[in-house]
């Protein structure tokens, strides 16, 4: 059981009004806030011992590349790979799938086939449309039906000797629907094709263990996780890693550098071009010690409790309509009223200290699938309780009186 008060003392930014309201914060699936133990460890960054890393030999340099190094531990053992040198940290999901994306380039040929997931945010979508372009790749797509859920049967049938690559969101930010990755990534294996999962809306309910998944590639950011912006992290198998070649050129991705022939530096330097994030690095490994305190077992029940009582409670409201109904998700509701367009409900919640996402949620194709412009998006995170979806709901009530 969690002591809900307790852990939102630990939110700072909790205690803030939004036009003269108590914040009620429900865009969790956007970013999540930030405890006061992650804010500490930024202050303790750059009060005490901001260096650059990995070159220095004085002692705030060392101090920091400890710190750094500690984090990338962090994330291994979190999401339980193998090897440290297999996590390599990114400016975040986007950044991730872009490495991959552009490593691909030179394995790719004319004619070879790529398998997307209807489901997925234009992050894990564009990079790979970008790659088709350069290289006469096919990009397939595994569509969804009504409940938001993949049809799986058809993804089956799209497998063959052919497919190099499958990517798919192990949770749609969109509609909260949690996809059968372990399906996904077996049948892709089968013929030989490599995966990589979009954990960028798991991670924050579910730890994954990519070994147990056999994922090829994990990807997922510091922000969604109580951590901070411009951060997150490339989890790939050393197998994969080695093959692809690396992404930017620059310092400390090298070996030797000279005019004749540069070599390249091993896993993971070979991804990490340049002055990463440190601060973010150290404050995202501070973000999994303080979740993983809380506990993802206490975090996805209490979850999912707040789902249940949310649909049960918005579902009373007539003319409103739920997307994304599959039985198997988090604790995000996407829901549109009758004659309302979102943008106006969001802008009549925000009044009243509501934050919800309207539009698209960068998933156009789930929307274009509902023939919607977008929804009213309610995500849930452990520190919201079932009051502040009371607040949520006496809102979308009022709202709808003053729009219709
Ligand atoms: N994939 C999914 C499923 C997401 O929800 C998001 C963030 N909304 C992203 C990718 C992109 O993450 P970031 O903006 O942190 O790179």
């Amino acid at each position: 059981m969690l002591n809900i008060d307790k852990i939102r003392e630990d939110f700072p930014i909790l205690k803030r009004t939004v036009h003269g309201k108590p914040l009620v914060y429900f865009d969790n699936a956007a970013t999540s806030q930030t405890p006061q133990i992650v804010i500490d460890t930024i202050v303790d960054y750059y009060s005490n011992y901001n260096s650059n890393i990995h070159r220095g030999v004085h002692t705030l340099s060392q101090e920091a590349t400890d710190k750094y190094e500690e984090a990338r531990i962090k994330v291994q053992k979190h999401i339980n790979a193998k090897e440290t040198y297999e996590i390599i940290l990114t400016a975040g999901t986007t950044h991730s799938i872009n490495i991959v994306a552009a490593g691909f380039e030179s394995l790719l040929h004319k004619g070879d086939e790529l398998i997307v997931s209807a489901l997925e945010h234009h992050s894990n979508i564009v990079p790979w449309q970008m790659l088709c372009e350069k290289t006469g790749a096919i990009l397939k797509v595994i569509p969804m039906n009504d409940e938001g859920s993949l049809d799986m049967e058809t993804y089956h049938q799209l497998l063959n000797e052919n497919t190099k690559l499958v990517f798919c969101n192990h949770v749609s930010n969109a509609l909260g629907t949690v996809n059968p990755i372990e399906e996904i990534i077996e049948a892709a294996h089968k013929v030989g094709a490599a995966v990589l999962i979009d954990g960028a809306q798991a991670t924050p309910h579910i730890k994954p263990d990519v070994q147990q998944l056999n994922a090829d590639f994990y990807v997922a950011s510091a922000h969604k996780l109580c951590g901070p912006t411009g951060v997150g992290f490339l989890y790939g198998k050393k197998e994969w890693l080695e093959k692809l070649p690396p992404y930017q050129g620059g310092g400390e991705m090298i070996a030797t550098v000279s005019f004749k022939k540069t070599t390249y530096a091993g896993l993971p330097h070979k991804f990490e071009a340049g002055t990463p994030n440190i601060c973010g690095g150290i404050a995202f490994g501070a973000a999994l010690d303080y979740m993983n305190s809380v506990g993802f077992d206490h975090i996805a029940a209490y979850e999912d409790e707040l789902l249940k009582y949310g649909t049960e409670e918005l579902l009373k409201i007539e003319g409103l309509k739920i997307y994304g109904t599959s039985a198997k998700k988090t604790a995000v509701i996407s829901f549109n009223i009758d004659g309302v367009h979102p943008y106006d409900m969001g802008a009549i919640l925000d009044k009243l200290g509501i934050a919800v996402r309207t539009g698209h949620h960068c998933a156009q194709p789930i929307m274009d699938f509902y023939k919607i412009p977008g929804t009213v998006r309610a995500s849930f995170s452990f520190y919201n309780t079932k009051e502040e979806i009371d607040v949520l709901v006496a809102g979308v009530k009022r709202a709808k009186m003053m729009l219709l």
